[in-house]
Formats: structure tokens, sequence, C-alpha cells
């Protein structure tokens, strides 16, 4: 293992990415992974019924589309198709009503009624600003490229989603279209930055679409690793690293979230850095369900037909409540819920005429509650009769999601609080946050900035500066 210049501990989609980016740039890297199958959170796996295939983590992929780093990779070369659903979300509404984010803006706001104009104000610019700031945005704090397309995205982006929304509609379903987006970030959507995970999410919409991979997400890490070998990388797995006599490289990249970083010993970082990791904070579990079914999820509303993505309840302040109880150590009787339909667009994932859904909702950090009925009582309100086209049910409470994967710690799915306070000084504050205080030892999960998602980025922007640290 010495012959290695970097070894990356964990597969993710941030692991694989700065492993890409070192063996692009001609170092001799290797991945280690505890798991006997690769891919972290992105994995898709049979957790039903057979040849039904279920997306166990991440579902939707807007931002590995999107993505400044995979975007350059000949991803669709080594076979990579991605999937467009006809309407990338849909918000559902009181009394079988929905509004729809279409992957035109104009569009999007012609349904709006009233907010029609302040709709099209707001996003208008901000879509066509966005290539000139996604990279600013995607990367650690700096000064912008841009820095007055920066600063407009800025100054409603970290508002809280509330506010923002407050500011700019009028109507309920204007303001449910924009929470049901920014309830993404597991905040409360009164908290400073709520706003920002509900205009990248739209953003990312109107300019591509919400796209996942055919056959599921394991599809992008397949692509990805076998690129990945081709360059020259090695890939080993079933392999825990729980020392660093395990990976004696010149550099080492971990893919892993401050508490289990914190847990490997030889790791000699300087007291103040080590108390610095230990205060980093984890935020909202989730609890997560997938559905074998029978048939189509029956929506009264054929807007949530058409959508890869429905975020179900039913008012904004239904959604502003579930969202803000979380944090008080409470599930709402009325959870605001994210629901994906990948087979009604990909027939590669089950039997003929069959089905899958996925969905989940926030719960606290490490709840064992079991939300099942919450979240299907949300779903057949939208689509009366849904629970009839069950055939078989997976769940996962937070401990079981850890278990799947140990960098969902509590459930967290983002790899730590994405508030204000975290948002770009991530595990913690300082002008590069992926260095440790140990010089060869970087971090490069969704615990560094931009954060949780598959995009790759926080691995991408590791990378960048342990090549320029030490190659
Ligand atoms: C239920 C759920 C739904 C989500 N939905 C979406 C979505 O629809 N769209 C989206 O963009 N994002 C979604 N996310 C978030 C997204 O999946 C994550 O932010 C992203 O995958 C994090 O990537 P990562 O590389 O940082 O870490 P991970 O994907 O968590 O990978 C870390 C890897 O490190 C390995 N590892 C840990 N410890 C060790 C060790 N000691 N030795 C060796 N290996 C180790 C783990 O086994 C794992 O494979 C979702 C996540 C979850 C859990």
């Amino acid at each position: 293992m010495q012959d290695y210049d970097a070894v990356i501990v964990g597969s993710g989609t941030n692991g694989i990415a700065a492993a890409i980016y070192l063996q692009q740039k001609g170092l001799k890297t290797l991945i280690i992974e505890a798991k006997p199958e690769p891919g972290g959170a992105t994995k898709t796996g049979e957790l039903t019924l057979p040849d039904f295939q279920h997306d166990i983590g991440s579902a939707v992929l807007p931002m590995a589309y999107s993505s400044p780093f995979f975007e350059k990779l000949p991803l669709e070369k080594y076979g990579l198709k991605w999937i467009f659903p006809e309407i990338p979300f849909v918000q559902t509404l009181e009394n079988g009503d929905a509004v729809a984010c279409y992957q035109d803006v104009a569009k999007t706001a012609s349904d709006l009624g009233e907010d029609e104009k302040a709709y099209n104000k707001l996003m208008k610019p901000l879509v066509k600003d966005w290539s000139k700031i996604v990279n600013d945005i995607l990367g650690p704090l700096g000064i912008p490229e841009h820095p007055i397309k920066f600063m407009n995205f800025g100054r409603h982006a970290l508002l809280p989603a509330k506010t923002l929304a407050n500011l700019t509609f009028k109507t309920s379903k204007a303001k449910s279209l924009f929470y049901g987006a920014a309830a993404h970030s597991t905040l409360p959507l009164t908290n400073l930055a709520s706003a920002s995970f509900g205009l990248v999410l739209t953003i990312m919409a109107h300019q591509n679409g919400w796209p996942f991979p055919e056959k599921g997400v394991s599809s992008l890490i397949n692509v990805l690793l076998a690129y990945y070998k081709d360059l020259g990388g090695t890939v080993l797995l079933n392999k825990t690293i729980t020392k660093t006599s395990q990976i004696p490289s010149k550099i080492q990249l971990f893919d892993l979230t401050p508490k289990q970083l914190l847990e490997i010993e030889g790791l000699d970082f300087s007291t103040t850095y080590r108390k610095r990791l230990s205060n980093f904070n984890y935020g909202s579990g989730v609890f997560k369900i997938d559905w074998a079914l029978d048939e189509p999820i029956p929506f009264l509303n054929e807007k949530c037909r058409k959508a890869g993505t429905i975020h179900v309840g039913f008012s904004p302040e239904e959604i502003e409540v579930s969202e803000k109880v979380i944090s008080e150590g409470k599930i709402s009787e009325k959870p605001y819920v994210l629901l994906v339909q990948p087979s009604i667009f990909d027939s590669t994932r089950t039997p003929e005429n069959k089905h899958t859904a996925w969905a989940y909702c926030h719960v606290p950090h490490g709840s064992k509650e079991d939300c099942t009925d919450l979240i299907e009582q949300q779903i057949e309100k939208a689509a009366p009769g849904f629970k009839k086209t069950i055939l078989k049910r997976s769940v996962m409470n937070t401990a079981q999601l850890e278990i799947f994967n140990p960098n969902i710690v509590g459930g967290d799915i983002n790899g730590g609080r994405q508030d204000i306070t975290q948002l770009f000084t991530r595990p913690v504050a300082k002008i590069s946050p992926y260095k440790t205080s140990i010089d060869t030892v970087y971090i490069c999960s969704s615990s560094t900035p931009p954060g949780g998602g598959v995009h790759g980025m926080g691995g991408v922007n590791a990378a960048k500066q342990a090549m320029k640290d030490h190659f």
C-alpha cells in the first residue's frame, strides 16, 4: 500500500470524485470501502420483492447531473442513461389540487395566478446566472468570480425560506411550491439560509430538470468506477479502516463524517482541532420507506402522475409546522413527505406493470419512531387507494440507516446540520475546511462544503487542495 500516492477511505460519490480527480492528475490512488458494495448512500438494491429495484439512499440526482465535475466526465460513453420525468417536481395541495415546477420558468409561473409576475421576477435572473455562479456556490467560501450575480443569489438565499416566500409571494400555492423545495434543507423554514436549498433545487429543476439514472442510482456509481479503473485506479471493498497503519500512503482523504474520523486510531489531530471536530453538529434524521406496488400511485391530480418527485404536504402552514417540530424533538401528525416514483419513467426497475415508490419524512436526530402510518396517510390523502396498491414495504429508521451506511449519523442524510453556522464552514471554520490539523490528512465527505447531495464536489474540492499542497 506504500506504493499509493493517495488512499481514499469511503466510496461515496465524494470519495469516488476525489479519487478520479487525483487519478486524472497522474497519481496512483486506491479507494477503500467498508461495505461489500461501493457507492455509500448512492446504492440500488432489492429491498422488498425479487426483481423490484429500490434506491436505498439517494434517488433523484439533479445535483449529479448539474455537477461541474461530473458533467465533464464521459459518463454517457460508459453507459449512463439519464431519465427525465416530464415534470421535475410537484407539490400537493388540498382537495386533490397540486402545483408543478416545470422545467420552463414561465410555464411554472403561469400556474401561480397572482404570483405569476413575482415568480418570473425571482427565478428568471437566477436561472440565467446559474452557470456563472454554480462553481462559487459548490466550492469553499472565497472571492466569487461574478460578485454581483453571486450577491444577487446570496441576498435571497441567506434568508429564511419563510421570509423569502412571504416577501415574494401572496398565494399559498406559490408559497407551498417553494416550501416543498426548501424543506429539503431539513431545517425549520424560519432558519437563516433555509431559502438557499429551495432556490438551488428549483434553479436546477428549471435548468436541467430533476433526472435520475436508468436502473437506479447504482448505475452512476458503476460508470464512475468503470471510468476510474480505466484511469488506473484501484478499489478495495469489504475493508473497514479503523487505524491509520492500515493506510500508509503519502496522503489520505476520508469520505467520512467527523464522528467516525475521531474514532480512527492513529489520527493524531491537535487538541484544538479534535475539540472543534467534536463540536460538529449533526442534523435531523429521516424515516424512509420503499414500496413494491401493484400499480402506479393513484394520485387524484394528473400533475402528480407526471412528476418524478412529489412533495406531499397540503399547505405552507402544514409544511412549516412539520419541519419546525422536528427541531423540538417531535414528529408532526401530518409530516412533509418527499416521495419519488421512478418506475413510472423507468421500466427496468420492476416486473412488467408493477411499480416501486420511495419516500421519507424528517424525524428528530436518532429517532426510533415508526412513521409508516403517518407517511402512508399523507400519501393516501393525495392518492386515495394508495395503500391497497402496496405489495410489500421496507422501512428504515435512523438506526437502520446508520447500519446501512455509518456516515448517516443519527439518520442525518446530509453529513451534518446544514444551517448558517455550518454551511460553508463545515466541519470547522477554516480557510480550507478540507484540511485537517495533520497535513497529509483531508476530509472530503458531505461534512465539507457544499454539503449533502450527490454532486461529488466536496471530494473534488478536497482533492484539489491535497494536490496543491503535496504534488
Ligand atoms: C435516504 C437518503 C436519501 C437521499 N436522497 C438524496 C437524493 O435524492 N438526492 C441527492 O442528491 N442526495 C440525496 N441524499 C444525500 C446523498 O446521498 C449524500 O449526501 C451523499 O451520497 C453523500 O456522499 P459522500 O460521498 O459524502 O458519503 P457516503 O455516500 O455516505 O459514503 C461514505 C462511504 O464511506 C464508507 N465508510 C464509512 N466508514 C468507513 C471506514 N471506516 N472504512 C471504510 N469505509 C468507510 C461508507 O460505507 C460509505 O460507503 C440522500 C441520502 C439518504 C441517506
